[in-house]
């Protein structure tokens, strides 16, 4: 790799990686104040990453830094394997997880990870959020699926995240007794499918307390989906 900084003394490419760098961190500690915002987070838990484009590096938040003082600081540049390339402190405990996630899929570009309650709720269950609200049908496709009971500190979280979603049309999982984990073309994706997840998360917990939701016929699903996905916004 040409990124490593200490190979490259005082170059102009060195510079422009770091002032890339340096943007990309700006980005992504800003886009935390979204999990505030919509209050997927507590503590110091959650984090969002993002792929350094054109690199094998990542940027994500660092480990146990608070969200009311977070900058491009407490946002920190790995390698592909979870390594610290650039920054004053180690990264977020999930590091391992959203790296292999990155090896594994070159059409991610951003990540989220939250314990947003209603949303870990059901994951505490070990049960996945059917697919009962067009809003669902749009944003996943489907339902939200459940991933296998996984430790942190090695591949076991990416691994189950990977094969998850592989199998599903939904950006976002529930790991099983842990929490949400997104995916994106870029990190603001990623965050938008971490707030829809804890929305439909809700909205259909709170529809069962009176009674069992509505399934949306499959045919309806697939048109929404694609509906959504190829036509609706500013493309
Ligand atoms: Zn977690």
């Amino acid at each position: 790799m040409s990124t490593t900084p200490s190979s490259t003394p005082s170059s102009g490419t060195a510079r422009s990686d770091r002032g890339t760098h340096r943007r990309l961190r700006e980005e992504v500690a800003a886009l935390h104040g979204h999990l505030v915002r919509y209050q997927l987070v507590t503590w110091t838990a959650g984090n969002v990453s993002a792929r350094v484009p054109g690199e094998d590096l990542f940027v994500i938040k660092a480990s146990g830094v608070d969200y009311e003082s977070l900058d491009w600081r407490g946002v920190v540049v790995c390698d592909l394997d979870g390594n610290l390339v650039d920054g004053e402190h180690a990264p977020s405990s999930d590091t391992a997880a959203h790296a292999f996630v990155y090896r594994s899929r070159s059409d991610v570009g951003g990540q989220v990870h939250t314990h947003s309650p209603y949303a870990t709720a059901w994951a505490a269950r070990g049960e996945s959020i059917p697919c009962v609200l067009t809003a669902m049908a749009d944003e996943f496709g489907g339902p939200i699926p459940v991933g296998p009971f996984a430790i942190i500190g090695d591949d076991s979280i990416g691994r189950g995240v990977v094969a998850t979603l592989a199998e599903s049309r939904s950006p976002a999982v529930l790991m099983q007794n842990h929490g949400v984990f997104t995916i994106g073309k870029d990190a603001r994706s990623a965050v938008k499918a971490a707030v829809m997840t804890e929305d439909v998360a809700r909205t259909v917990h709170l529809s069962r307390q009176h009674g069992e939701p509505l399934p949306i016929p499959q045919d309806a699903v697939d048109r929404l989906f694609n509906r959504y996905q190829n036509v609706y916004g500013q493309r």
